[in-house]
């Protein structure tokens, strides 16, 4: 049985990337490229995560890739396979590293048996594809455990590290990381998002912090006009007809043509929002760390307050049964369902839970970013959060913001000056007056979305990511 899945990269030249940053950072790039290259030669740039699509680290890994191989590097990225018990424990391991206990399950010896079974299967198989002194980066705690037999194989075995938890000394994240660290002591570099989620069994001078990126030039990202993005949205059935005289295009991350042909499977009362209501979006896995039920309790405090405000608030997340390695969205997307049951009459009406469809990963990024674009205010009411893709993708569309202060949006959003934060995420009251403050004062919420545009330019992007990587090579490669 084929357990792993080879993902195939495209190759993208990083000189589109001129126009944004001017001739010398790219040169700087190309021969920080040309160096690796030259190193690296004959030998293969392993990455193995534990799904395709969904979630951030699949996103990370498109959008940074095709840069990397177009510089002549022979990067690879393989999916693990796992069973549906392997996935609820890795689940539990995340929920724990984010200091959670999530459904309650143990993490003890029986589930380190089955952990360790599943990546049996899978380093077996790739252990016929991997060579000697070839770089393997896993990706997080799905593919740790697969550490210590590439590293006796011969490979040099990076760790990436996406999720975090804010408070290090919680029991939670001490039992993750107490089940993690038997795996990844004698890698040759953890990387993690952030400083704060270094954890003391990483703490030994082998660690880099390398904040992730977004590729401007994805499907999800790419400049869309408001007569596509219009298109996108009335296909998709997210706003109301007609679409206008734009059509539902977009280039796919291969740089074909693309179009959008499938439809968003919505959850609502009566009619979608009109092309000109004002929405309030979050787009996020159906996650309960996500807090989409905190997020329709503080939107119905917006529209039930004293001056009544015609906005409407879209919940968007992937079809819940695509995400690989995401076992609990079905169940939190009926408890979603069940709060929206709850909701009154009018606050129903305004409230859209959209179902994304899947089977089409370019497709479904397109619809991600006409969301986004056309968003009066992009949520991001997380509860922890690793990094937080989402907020940097309506950052560099210069959307107005309203996030929770927790892990990685902190580091991307400086409150009153690229987003609005919230000190305290459960606090919906504080969450209302923040909508409420930018939908009153356009102005300003201009001016917020403009900066964070300019604060992706300068932080997120994909090129410092390939420069922060070329350093790590370099480091390991002794
Ligand atoms: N995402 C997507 N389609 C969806 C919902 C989410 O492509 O229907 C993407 C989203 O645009 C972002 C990523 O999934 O790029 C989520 O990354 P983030 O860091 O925000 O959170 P994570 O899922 O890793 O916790």
């Amino acid at each position: 049985m084929t357990r792993l899945l080879e993902v195939p990269i495209g190759a993208h030249s990083i000189d589109r990337f001129l126009p944004l940053l001017g001739e010398n950072q790219i040169r700087d790039a190309y021969n920080l490229g040309q160096a690796v290259s030259k190193r690296l030669a004959g030998r293969v740039l392993w990455n193995v995560n534990s799904t395709a699509s969904g979630g951030g680290v699949a996103e990370i890994l498109r959008s940074v890739l095709p840069y990397v191989r177009a510089l002549g590097i022979d990067a690879r990225w393989l999916v693990i396979n796992g069973t549906p018990e392997f996935f609820h424990i890795t689940k539990r391991l995340h929920h724990a590293l984010h200091g959670s206990a999530g459904d309650g399950s143990e993490l003890g010896e029986r589930e380190r048996a089955v952990y360790e079974r599943v990546l049996k299967a899978n380093v077996e198989e790739l252990l016929r594809l991997v060579q000697p002194r070839d770089f393997v980066i896993l990706h997080d705690p799905q593919t740790a455990g697969l550490a210590p037999r590439l590293i006796k194989a011969g490979a040099i075995v990076v760790w990436r590290c996406h999720v975090g938890g804010d408070k290090s000394n919680g029991e939670e994240v001490e039992r993750g990381w107490d089940f993690l660290a038997p795996y990844i002591q004698d890698v040759a570099v953890n990387v993690f998002s952030r400083h704060q989620y270094i954890p003391q069994c990483c703490d030994h001078g082998r660690s880099m912090v390398i904040p992730p990126s977004i590729n401007a030039f994805s499907p999800k990202n790419q400049e869309l006009d408001d007569a596509t993005v219009r298109a996108i949205l009335v296909h998709t059935g997210l706003v109301e007809g007609p679409p206008g005289d734009g059509s539902p295009t977009f280039l796919r991350e291969d740089g074909s043509p693309g179009r959008v042909e499938r439809h968003a499977d919505i959850l609502r009362l009566g009619r979608a929002p009109t092309w000109d209501t004002p929405l309030i979006v979050q787009v996020s896995r159906w996650d309960p760390l996500k807090d989409p039920v905190g997020v329709m309790h503080g939107f119905t405090q917006l529209v039930d307050g004293a001056a009544p405000i015609g906005a409407e608030l879209v919940l968007a997340g992937p079809n819940v049964h695509a995400v690989a390695d995401d076992p609990e969205a079905a169940a939190v997307m009926d408890e979603v369902i069940a709060a929206w049951h709850r909701l009154s009459h009018s606050d129903r009406n305004r409230v859209h839970l959209a179902s994304l469809p899947m089977a089409d990963i370019d497709e479904n990024a397109a619809i991600v970013n006409a969301l986004q674009r056309h968003a009066a205010i992009v949520v991001q009411k997380s509860l922890h959060e690793g990094f937080g893709l989402t907020v940097t993708e309506a950052m560099w569309k210069a959307r107005p913001i309203v996030a929770s202060a927790v892990g990685g949006i902190q580091d991307q959003i400086t409150d009153g000056v690229h987003g609005l934060l919230l000190d305290d995420p459960t606090d919906t009251e504080a969450f209302a007056a923040a909508l409420r403050r930018l939908l009153e004062d356009r102005a300003y919420a201009e001016e917020l979305g403009q900066n964070a545009r300019q604060r992706v330019r300068e932080q997120y992007l994909g090129i410092r990511h390939l420069s922060q990587y070329a350093e790590l090579l370099k480091r390991v490669d002794k």
